[in-house]
């Protein structure tokens, strides 16, 4: 499994407890403000636990919609035969059971992209808002897949379609790992090439990484606010196609972002 994040030579530095301090300008109640109380060595596990966790959410999630996917049809092919006896579960509660996968796993994928960047706090209530907004828009896709299914149309095969859904899942959890850590001396680089062995020739990812290393909150400016992150729909090679990750720097000591965040 190819590491998505690489720490360049980070001098390890024999911290036990406290792993990010303030500028000692205030008195202790100021200089612990947010106090990440964790060793070290549990809080980078907690990161690689994270990044590690990835893969098994994004084949489940891919079990289910295809379980799924397999009883919509035969159910609706059942329902136009019109020659069955046994009850058959709604096509309404299938597509629902689908919802929920999708927002199930959104939600996670989001929140080990934050983790993955070393913030182990929950998502905060912008953060499940702009995931909730990436949310509607893969509802209005699956609304139509289950059109296509229902009338056997679409020009994208089902598998495709499965693999789009699982790399909208990857972008959920970049854009965690991006906004989760904006630590100010966080610099990140979109890199191609870091999931698949293929030259990268979308014109977009290109671009993107030819950028090189910009801070956190250039990355956000440039990058996402423009709606764009590895994996994105939005991409020229569609995002299911993209084999681009995201790479992590800092100068200075490895911060986690958790000092920065109030909400
Ligand atoms: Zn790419």
């Amino acid at each position: 499994m190819t590491r998505l994040h690489i720490l360049p030579s980070q001098p390890s530095v024999p911290q036990k407890v406290l792993i990010h301090r303030r500028a000692p300008s205030g008195g202790l109640g100021d200089r612990y403000k947010g106090g990440q109380f964790i060793p070290n060595d549990l809080w980078q596990a907690e990161k690689r636990k994270a990044e590690s966790a990835l893969p098994d959410l994004l084949s489940g999630f891919g079990d289910r919609l295809q379980f799924l996917r397999q009883v919509y049809v035969q159910n609706s092919e059942l329902i136009k035969e019109g020659t069955t006896k046994v009850k058959l579960v709604p096509l309404s509660t299938i597509e629902w059971r689908m919802k929920a996968a999708v927002r199930e796993t959104y939600a996670r994928a989001f929140l080990l992209g934050k983790k993955a960047a070393g913030n182990l706090f929950s998502a905060t209530p912008a953060e499940i808002k702009a995931v909730k907004k990436l949310r509607i828009e893969e509802f209005y896709w699956l609304r139509n897949f289950l059109k296509d299914m229902r009338d056997e149309g679409g020009v994208m095969s089902y598998e495709k379609r499965m693999d789009m859904y699982r790399a909208a899942a990857r972008e959920i959890y970049n854009v965690g790992y991006v906004i989760g850590n904006q630590s100010p001396n966080r610099y990140l680089k979109w890199q191609t090439e870091v999931l698949r062995n293929v030259k990268e020739s979308c014109p977009d990812c290109v671009r993107f990484s030819n950028m090189d290393w910009l801070s956190v909150a250039d990355f956000i400016r440039d990058i996402i606010s423009k709606g764009y992150i590895c994996q994105s729909g939005k991409l020229a090679c569609k995002g299911y196609l993209c084999g681009c990750g995201i790479l992590e720097k800092f100068v200075g000591p490895e911060t986690s972002g958790m000092q920065n965040q109030v909400e």
